[in-house]
């Protein structure tokens, strides 16, 4: 198959190297298509894709994406806001591991945050009203939440997830919140076998700092999914090891949660991890879930040993040598 691979910016060229070496290693029947893409690509030709990203994104569906910058204060969109619209990923899907290896306060942690991706208050319907009162409005439909609703419950029958747990604040915000609720309660009749549960924003945070194994899978409007992904993050170690899944009705874009990483960019010192769990994702979500664990087990292996692991995670190996632990491992 044919695959559109986006380097992106900073870190983004030296990590992506990773996904075509892991690639070329496991033999994987994918052939990378690279386009440019963000705020060093708008420099150079003061537009933020090269031509045909789009249109190969169109035509084969499936993308990787590495991290791109924003040209700040020139007018340029963000590369992952026009993708996301452009293909109407409307998931969100950030699952959360814990890795031996990797310091943090838990261990055994596995869940999965399906965040709403296309409405709320991230909608971007503001307003001055005047120098000292301004006005956002949170959008809420039940056609965009019964939707990802539906994801979650279908995303934990293929995954053999037991519980879904909604997130809102519906006891405060009763229409908006309220609908949201409403729709999860309706698509849950339909998945008599998945446990249905719901627990405000601000409990759940509380919750998931305090008892973080007690949660499966996580469905949340689009602020709560990004707040409650971050502190997700935070539970496992930072964002290093946090890959996710840009999900629509027709694309996919993968992408690591991280950013471009621009202190450290040009030293071929970056953790490539969480793209290539952005990569495991996909090859799952493609229905080839050896491959996906075969990778994952191996990245695994080489984070717990910590011989080969690169100095964001303690070590003092070039991203080069850590992928090529992994190939190793393979
Ligand atoms: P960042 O994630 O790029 O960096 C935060 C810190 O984490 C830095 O110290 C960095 O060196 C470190 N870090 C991040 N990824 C790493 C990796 N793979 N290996 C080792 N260390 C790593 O966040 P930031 O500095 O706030 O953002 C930098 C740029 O990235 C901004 O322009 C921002 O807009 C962009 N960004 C893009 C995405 C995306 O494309 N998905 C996400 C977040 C930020």
């Amino acid at each position: 198959m044919k695959a559109v691979l986006i380097p992106g910016d900073g870190i983004g060229p030296e990590i992506a190297e990773s996904i075509k070496d892991i690639t070329k290693a496991m033999n994987l029947d994918i052939e990378w298509l690279e386009y440019r893409a963000g705020a060093e690509y708008a420099k150079e030709t003061g537009e933020v894709f090269e031509p045909g990203l789009v249109e190969a994104i169109e035509q084969y569906k499936w993308a990787l994406k590495g991290p791109t910058a924003t040209p700040i204060g020139t007018g340029f969109r963000s590369v992952n806001v026009a993708l996301r619209q452009k293909f109407a990923t409307y998931a969100n899907v950030r699952p959360i591991r814990s890795f031996k290896g990797v310091e943090s306060r838990y261990e055994n942690i596995d869940l999965v945050i399906i965040r709403e991706n296309t409405e709320d208050l991230y909608k971007g319907i503001e307003y001055k009203l005047n120098e000292n009162m301004a006005n956002g409005v949170k959008l809420i439909t039940r056609e965009a939440s019964e939707k990802i609703c539906r994801y979650a419950f279908e995303y934990a029958k293929i995954n053999q997830r037991h519980k879904v747990t909604a997130v809102h604040k519906a006891n405060i915000m009763k229409y908006t919140d309220g609908l949201f609720l409403e729709a999860f309660r309706d698509v849950a009749k339909y998945y008599p076998d998945i446990e249905a549960q719901e627990v405000i924003v601000d409990n759940m945070c509380m919750q998931l700092v305090l008892r973080p194994e007690t949660f499966d899978v996580l469905v949340a409007p689009n602020l709560y999914g990004d707040i409650v992904s971050d502190l997700c993050a935070g539970l496992v170690g930072g964002l290093g090891f946090a890959p996710s899944g840009n999900i629509g009705d027709e694309y996919r874009i993968y992408e690591a949660v991280h950013g471009s990483a621009p202190d450290i960019a040009g030293q071929n010192i970056a953790n490539p991890s969480a793209l290539l769990l952005a990569f495991a994702l996909m090859l799952e979500d493609l229905g080839n879930i050896e491959a996906a664990k075969t990778l994952r087990d191996a990245l695994a292996k080489v984070v717990e040993k910590q011989e080969v692991v690169t100095p964001d995670i303690g070590g003092h190996a070039s991203t080069t040598e850590f992928v090529q632990a992994i190939i190793n491992e393979l």
